[in-house]
């Protein structure tokens, strides 16, 4: 777990500071996991490492939520020896498109880069499961629910992290006079 976040740390994923986060509540950590999963090497063995816990499981399907779980959701794929499939949305809803489809009681995992409310994960299972597949696993590289996230399927992830975001009025860091940057505006 360690050396993930310093993958992490290294390719400029994981930023400490003080950041006002898109949402409009401030955090003291930034994750932006396109910015490790930009290198090929580094993807490859994420994936593979995930890959590792469900080597028994019998996965014939990696499913991933686009955009986010792309990347990584075909290097599990790939280290499984299976198939690999998404989900996008059309008029909000998570659906699969582009002609894919799964056999009755396919086996399939369902891999994101990140689970923060695992909103995305549950809505690529249900889109799954309506499609007939067996739905036997979820993992992540990053869970920043500290493990608190309850997915309807067994779940894994390589890393925990347990990052709060508050409103600025609970904002420590303002508290102590110091301005929030926005991510992506910060000075290197
Ligand atoms: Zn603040």
């Amino acid at each position: 777990m360690e050396d993930v976040i310093q993958k992490f740390k290294a390719t400029g994923a994981l930023l400490e500071g003080h950041f006002l986060l898109t949402s409009g509540l401030h955090s003291s950590l930034y994750l932006q996991c396109a910015l490790v999963l930009q290198h090929p090497r580094e993807a490859e063995e994420l994936g593979r490492r995930i890959a590792e816990h469900f080597t028994d499981k019998n996965i014939q399907v990696v499913a991933s939520p686009a955009i986010g779980g792309l990347i990584i959701g075909h290097e599990v794929a790939r280290a499984l020896g299976a198939r690999f499939i998404w989900t996008e949305r059309q008029d909000g809803k998570m659906t699969l498109r582009r002609g894919f489809s799964l056999s009755p009681s396919e086996r399939t995992l369902v891999v994101e880069d990140v689970v923060t409310t695992g909103g995305s994960t549950r809505e690529t299972i249900e889109a799954l499961r309506d499609a007939g597949a067996d739905v036997v696993g979820a993992a992540s590289i990053i869970d920043r629910s500290s493990g608190r996230v309850d997915v309807g399927a067994p779940r894994i992830a390589l890393a925990t992290l347990n990052v709060p975001a508050v409103e600025a009025a609970d904002c420590e860091a303002c508290a102590r006079g110091e301005a929030p940057v926005k991510p992506g505006s910060r000075k290197q």
